[in-house]
């Protein structure tokens, strides 16, 4: 199977995936896939048994790292009880799950609708906060991803959202905590969002928001935020919707994003982290009065795999790893270690114009030109999605064993919670190595 093809240097894997397999994103259009064969810890291995550290954990989501033997024991064995049951039907893994999810949520957001993935999690927030106000309008903003169907796409502000537009009526765009390049001051730019709501009137149902910004930058905004802007939302009449998806399950040193700025959404959107990312899993979870409304009203929604008892006993068992491993906290610790080492790069490199974040989710934002915060030049090709600058840097650090992500001017640092201070180490010299490369290119 993974067996190097020594006729062209792609494997047979490489090979029938390129032919038989529609990818997603630029991976259908620019970028041939590379075979990956397994994972250990905060490693993995590719067809030709080069290992990598996965300093990005793949899309910021694989938070026990490759070898949780506990999580894939139990979908073994839930797959083995019964691997699928109607949602109308109770198992017992959902329902601990939903009683777990009740006890690590901040404040009373008790009742979870579980679903597939990110997107779907959000989705159903949205359908959520619609009808439970009975108002259309959603308002989210210019610096974010929300997920890829057209309620998600078109609540998203990233240039993402281009190929849907006009997308789904009703969907209002405000602007970030973008402290590093907005004219905008972060607090200012709540004033702004007050404002808005004003003048949209009485109309939106809820105003959605990522409490750290994941792949826009990971954009961390001041301490009084979070909570003002619950107040402004609130004196709107609108609910407040996090978008816990990236920063979710102890990335950010808490178990969630809310939890750094204590705060309590009325709905939370989850996925990622939620199972590890062994299987796939979304859940929304609200507060009482919201799960009554919809006791009386019909939540018209659901999919075939909601809550499927192989991803929610994967789930369950993730959950419960946090826990024991006490992970949560170990990503506080270990995260001011990678925030340091990853300040020295900002110190080393004229390329690296900030370095920020909370525990193990941390962004390194590039620049051309450190005085202006110039960002190097996009894609073309890619809904400037990214930067060729970027992409040689992120395969540089791959020559030197280190998986990183990039997203638009800036790399996302958020490895496995399990990852160690060597492991860092090792991923930050290949950094240190590879932003030589955008060092050079700063005046090409
Ligand atoms: N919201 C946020 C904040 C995300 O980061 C993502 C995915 N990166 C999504 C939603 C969509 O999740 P998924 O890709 O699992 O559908």
């Amino acid at each position: 199977m993974g067996d190097p093809d020594p006729t062209n240097d792609r494997t047979e894997t490489e090979r029938l995936d390129e032919e038989y397999v529609f990818g997603t994103w630029a991976y259908q259009s620019e970028v041939d896939p590379t075979e990956v064969t397994g994972g250990e810890g905060v490693r993995f291995t590719d067809a030709s048994g080069n290992e990598y550290i996965d300093f990005s954990g793949q899309l910021m989501c694989t938070n026990l790292g490759h070898s949780a033997e506990a999580v894939s024991e139990a979908m073994a064995e839930q797959a083995e009880e019964g691997a699928y049951f109607a949602p109308g039907f109770a198992t017992e893994a959902r329902a601990q799950l939903g009683e777990k999810l009740a006890e690590v949520t901040p404040g009373d957001l008790t009742k979870t609708f579980f679903s597939t993935s990110g997107t779907e999690a959000v989705e159903a927030a949205i359908k959520i906060a619609r009808m439970y106000t009975g108002k259309d309008k959603i308002l989210s903003r210019y610096r974010s991803y929300h997920g890829a169907t057209y309620g998600s796409i078109s609540a998203t502000g990233d240039p993402r959202r281009l190929v849907a537009e006009p997308g789904v009526p009703g969907m209002v765009k405000a602007p970030d905590p973008y402290d590093y390049g907005s004219t905008l001051d972060p607090m200012e730019s709540l004033e702004y969002i007050d404002e808005m709501l004003m003048l949209e009137g009485d109309t939106v149902a809820a105003v959605l928001v990522e409490p750290i910004i994941g792949s826009n930058g990971v954009i961390v905004p001041p301490e009084e935020y979070l909570p003002r802007l619950k107040e402004i939302a609130h004196d709107h009449g609108a609910l407040l919707i996090c978008d816990e998806v990236m920063a979710g399950f102890g990335r950010t040193g808490e178990w969630f994003g809310s939890d750094v700025f204590g705060v309590q959404p009325d709905v939370m959107a989850m996925s990622k982290g939620l199972s590890g990312a062994y299987a796939p899993l979304g859940a929304t979870t609200v507060t009482p009065e919201i799960a009554e409304h919809f006791e009386e009203n019909m939540f018209c929604h659901g999919h075939t795999y909601a809550g499927h008892p192989v991803s929610c006993a994967a789930g369950l068992a993730a959950l419960r790893t946090y826990e024991e491993e006490g992970l949560i906290e170990r990503s506080s610790e270990v995260g001011e270690y990678l925030g340091d080492r990853l300040a020295e790069l900002e110190e080393d490199h004229p390329s690296v114009g900030d370095t920020r974040g909370v525990g193990l989710f941390r962004g390194i934002e590039l620049t051309r030109d450190p005085d202006d915060r110039v960002p190097f030049g996009t894609r073309d090709d890619r809904m400037s999605m990214g930067s060729t600058v970027l992409d040689e840097v992120s395969a540089a650090a791959m020559d030197e064993g280190t998986y990183v992500a990039n997203v638009i001017n800036t790399f996302i640092v958020a490895p496995p919670l399990t990852i160690t201070e060597g492991e860092i180490d090792e991923a930050v010299a290949a950094l240190d190595g590879a932003l030589e490369v955008a060092d050079d290119a700063m005046d090409r």
